[in-house]
């Protein structure tokens, strides 16, 4: 078995963009700004955002948190979307997921402007991905592709099991892998809570993608002999032992899966830092764009 380490993959990563920034400055060019607006307190969604700002400042972008009240009102939120819409400065932005039950997501979603959507989620962005028109890729189905590409995991012809088919995630990479790419051109099924047989599905499978947010899901009798598996799931689980009081999992029993894998995924340290890196990647690919 060989780790499928996101971490180091996306450190990579990162010092490719950091000399994209360092070159930027050397011919006076500007610098890519991301700005990130997060709703609320929740534990999960301040450790994303505070990653993401994080790795910006590593690798020499601006950016911006923007913090509002958990009661914000949907109408301020839709303004600042479209403040940062007009802004000039800010060249991507991302409104951080879930937000509040009484804000509608797809409403926020739909008011970003697709050239600085650079979490990929707009309609707009998800179309163009089907019909292979440049934009914004989905930033965690783009993160595991170049997992797959950088660390030469062959995927063309390979049965694909995708379990979970939320819009971020198990849908969009379903039709990434799907495609005549490399990585792609698997044969992919996609599995979700109503999927019937889905132990003697994944026991088929070359590589099996687990989206479910159920920790230690896929077990060691669901896994074929050198299958490669990818755990995108991230649930916090309490810990006593933890100086955090709890502890990420995935939806993979890591213990009794890893001997009979040829490659697998961390957690944490495998899917979640590729996330960050692709949206680094479209953050300075925005800029780009726009010709700057
Ligand atoms: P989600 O919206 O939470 O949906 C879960 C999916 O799992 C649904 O499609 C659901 O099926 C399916 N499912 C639930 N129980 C199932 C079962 N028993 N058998 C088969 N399928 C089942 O999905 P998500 O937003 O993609 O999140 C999934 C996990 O990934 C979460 O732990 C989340 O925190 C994590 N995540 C991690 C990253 C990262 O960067 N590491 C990024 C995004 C998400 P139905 O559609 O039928 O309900």
């Amino acid at each position: 078995m060989q780790l499928l380490d996101g971490k180091a993959t996306s450190e990579q990563i990162k010092k490719e963009l950091m000399l994209a920034v360092q070159n930027r400055k050397k011919e006076g060019k500007k610098i890519p700004h991301l700005a990130a607006i997060l709703v609320g307190n929740d534990g999960g969604s301040l450790t994303y955002v505070n990653a993401k700002v994080k790795a910006c400042e590593l690798i020499g972008f601006e950016s911006t948190l923007i913090r509002y009240d958990e009661t914000v009102p949907e109408e301020i939120l839709l303004a600042k979307v479209q403040s940062l819409n007009e802004d000039k400065s800010v060249d991507g932005f991302i409104v951080q997921l879930p937000l509040p039950k009484h804000i509608d997501e797809l409403k926020i979603t739909q008011a970003i402007d697709p050239r600085k959507d650079v979490d990929g989620f707009h309609p707009v962005n998800l179309g163009n991905m089907m019909l292979n028109i440049p934009g914004f890729l989905p930033a965690t189905p783009a993160g595991i592709m170049e997992l797959l590409k950088r660390n030469n995991i062959e995927t063309e012809g390979k049965k694909c099991v995708i379990i979970g088919r939320s819009n971020i995630v198990g849908m969009p990479l379903s039709v990434m892998l799907s495609k005549n790419t490399n990585p792609g051109n698997c044969t992919v099924t996609l599995a979700h809570s109503k999927t019937k047989n889905l132990k003697a599905i994944c026991q088929t499978a070359d590589i099996i993608i687990a989206a479910i947010g159920q920790p230690g899901f896929v077990k060691e009798e669901m896994v074929k002999e050198g299958a490669v598996i990818i755990d995108v799931g991230t649930t916090r689980v309490l810990d006593a032992n933890n100086p955090k009081g709890w502890k990420l999992c995935g939806d993979v029993d890591f213990e009794k899966v890893a001997p009979k894998c040829s490659f697998i995924t961390p957690v944490p340290g495998g899917v979640g830092p590729m996330t960050i890196a692709s949206l680094m990647i479209n953050t300075l690919r925005a800029m780009e764009l726009k010709g700057k």
